[in-house]
């Protein structure tokens, strides 16, 4: 049986993108490719929150204890070596079982997953179909990966994706949602190792929603998600692309959502909030 290193797991409302505000239950895998140091930085530096809190890392017994930063990545508990014993290896039963507890019906019924990070594409792709066939799993009919756009799929997942979406026994389709929030150089990665447009056009290939997410927090933000965009686009990326302001505290993102708003409007472009921060001061497990 399958297993997954699980950060995270719980039950909330989507705060972002195309499912926003939609209940959802939240599986955060540990790992990821990126940092993401450079988010709420000037240009160029890069924030140490991260590595001071893990600095002092043995005190804290669970995420809940963690403090928020307001600078860098703000899920750094998800892939920072530091924290990586927080976060359980668990086999698809015992996920499965564990996500029926949280479902307030006990079942799915209405409600959308989504296999989030770190970066969930990383090395759990051959991990994913176990806890997606499982019993408990099959009244699942919305999935949304919530990726940083990098990694490429492999052929048996793809194919499994491709199958997953059409379900011959009860002939019901399912929906199944690229998020790609794809890292421009105010995050502090470099260009060529964040933006992959062909890796995203193929999650269109195999017949997903794709859409792009963009982080921005100042001109130069927009210019460099302009640039992006014609990248992507280039490579026959047809998915909509939404501008999503900076701040994973209330502090920093009340600053821009407004003028991330009207950048948004004034370029035909959508408008993703992130209700978590209002609603839950994006809280771990919110
Ligand atoms: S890609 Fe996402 S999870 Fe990974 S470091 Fe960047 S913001 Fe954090």
């Amino acid at each position: 049986m399958s297993k997954l290193k699980i950060a995270e797991l719980f039950y909330s409302i989507q705060g972002e993108g195309r499912y926003m505000g939609v209940p959802s239950v939240f599986l955060r895998t540990f790992g990821c490719n990126f940092k993401c140091a450079g988010f709420g930085m000037p240009r160029g530096e890069l924030s140490k929150e991260a590595d001071e809190i893990a600095e002092v890392a043995h005190m804290y017994n669970k995420y809940e204890e963690l403090p928020l930063v307001s600078t860098g990545c703000d899920s750094y508990a998800s892939w920072h070596p530091s924290f990586k014993d927080l976060s359980p290896m668990l086999t698809s039963d015992a996920i499965a079982e564990r996500i029926c507890e949280i479902l307030p019906f006990k079942e799915w019924r209405t409600e959308h997953l989504v296999i989030t990070g770190g970066e969930p594409l990383l090395g759990w792709q051959r991990a994913y179909p176990d806890l997606l066939n499982h019993p408990k799993m099959t009244g699942l009919r919305e999935i949304t990966f919530e990726t940083n756009g990098t990694q490429t799929l492999t052929p048996e997942f793809s194919q499994y994706l491709k199958d997953w979406q059409w379900s011959h026994k009860d002939n019901y389709t399912r929906e199944l949602t690229f998020s790609v929030s794809a890292k421009l150089p105010c995050s502090g990665e470099k260009w060529e190792d964040a933006i992959k447009p062909e890796i995203v056009r193929s999650y269109q290939v195999i017949g997903a929603n794709v859409y792009l997410k963009f982080v921005i927090a100042t001109e130069q933000d927009f210019a460099d998600a302009q640039r992006a965009i014609e990248e992507y686009r280039a490579a026959g990326f047809t998915g909509h692309v939404y501008l999503m302001p900076v701040g994973g505290v209330e502090s920093v993102y009340a600053l821009n959502n407004r003028a991330v708003a009207d950048i948004a409007m004034k370029n035909g472009l959508r408008y993703s909030d992130r209700l978590q921060v209002p609603l839950f001061k994006n809280e771990w497990g919110t």
